[in-house]
């Protein structure tokens, strides 16, 4: 038995285990656009597949064990009132050194079986077929450019979304998302080859198209992920100094609640010290806007907030009345 699959190392190891116990020598081609030792790797408007996130819903506690069983540690962390628009005493879970140490720890058993070849740097680009349409390989391109053919009786497709294809991201999410930096750097991979290939063989399309999971993030940092998560006791401005969303309307945290889950918790996810300064010109400066645009939009928001008692703890009704 043989069959191709990207990254999807948890599938590649299901197998590999499942053929053990069957007592069958199973042989995988592993093929990854990434590098080895590369991090590699978000709604839907009630358009999701609801019967997928049934399973989905139903499997996670299962995939969650196959981790732990793995030498995967999942941290554990109680915090009553989080943020104000979550419940209290909320029960938060992640791994221990990110997704990168879940994909390490699943690479180490994938390397202990003889029948894994794991191809690296190696991007699948299209679906091999039959004359009748039965999918017997793929087509992939190594780093040299060359292409060549993988056969197999199986194909399993885990090549993620197309976050890392700036044409798709235009041409499906909309005018101008071609501009955005990726939130980390290994999704450069992620070209929408997986969700090309699919179609090209005539897979069906679920979901929503135009649907992005967009965060702020720190551009100073080099680190991937270093999402800002505290902007809500304050305002958000882009490079003309003016405020485009409502601060108010989610995550609610600030410098306070963040030092609560310090070390180790992930809203702390950005590795440099914010810029401080006593006066909203000097703080300007420093970020390299106009002082005299963002002291008017300071001072407009702040003259536009009620004079209701400021409660960290709960919604206080404190807002702004006549300002967008
Ligand atoms: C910064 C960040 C934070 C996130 N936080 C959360 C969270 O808190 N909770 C949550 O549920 N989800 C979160 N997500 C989303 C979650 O990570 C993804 O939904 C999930 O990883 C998708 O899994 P996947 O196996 O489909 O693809 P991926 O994990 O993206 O893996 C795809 C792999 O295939 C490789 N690849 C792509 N194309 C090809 C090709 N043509 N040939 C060969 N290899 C290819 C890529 O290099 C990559 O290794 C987050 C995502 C990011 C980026």
């Amino acid at each position: 038995m043989s069959f191709v699959s990207e990254v999807g190392s948890m599938t590649t190891l299901n197998f590999l285990e499942e053929c053990k116990k069957l007592g069958k020598k199973g042989k995988v081609a592993l093929i990854e656009a990434g590098k080895e030792g590369e991090r590699c790797g978000a709604s839907s408007n009630g358009l999701a597949d609801q019967e997928y996130c049934a399973k989905m819903e139903k499997e996670v506690p299962i995939t969650a064990q196959y981790l732990l069983d793995h030498g995967v540690k999942l941290n554990h962390h109680d915090e009553k009132n989080v943020l104000l628009e979550f419940n209290t005493n909320q029960h938060f879970v992640f791994p221990e050194g990110g997704g990168h140490a879940i994909v390490n720890a699943l690479f180490d058993h994938i390397r202990t079986f003889d029948g894994a070849n794991i191809m690296w740097e190696t991007q699948a680009e299209h679906l091999l077929t039959e004359d009748n349409g039965t999918v017997c390989g793929v087509q992939v391109r190594k780093s040299d450019g060359l292409l060549t053919k993988v056969r197999s009786k199986k194909v399993m497709l885990a090549c993620g979304g197309f976050e890392g294809n700036r044409e798709m991201l235009g041409k499906y999410v909309g005018p101008r998302t071609e501009h955005l930096e990726l939130i980390a750097p290994g999704l450069k991979y992620n070209t929408g080859f997986g969700l090309k290939m699919g179609l090209e063989v005539g897979a069906a399309v679920a979901g929503s198209m135009s649907g992005m999971h967009c965060e702020l993030v720190d551009t100073r940092a080099t680190k991937p992920d270093a999402v800002i998560w505290g902007h809500n006791y304050g305002i958000v401005v882009n490079k003309n100094c003016k405020r485009f969303y409502d601060e108010g309307k989610r995550h609610i945290t600030d410098k306070t609640i963040m030092d609560r889950f310090r070390p180790g918790w992930v809203y702390d996810t950005t590795d440099k010290e914010p810029e401080q300064s006593d006066t909203i010109e000097g703080l300007a400066e420093k970020l390299g806007l106009d002082p005299k645009e963002l002291k008017k939009t300071v001072d407009e928001f702040n003259a536009a907030i009620n004079i209701n008692e400021f409660d960290l703890m709960k919604l206080d009704g404190k807002r702004t009345t006549g300002y967008s």
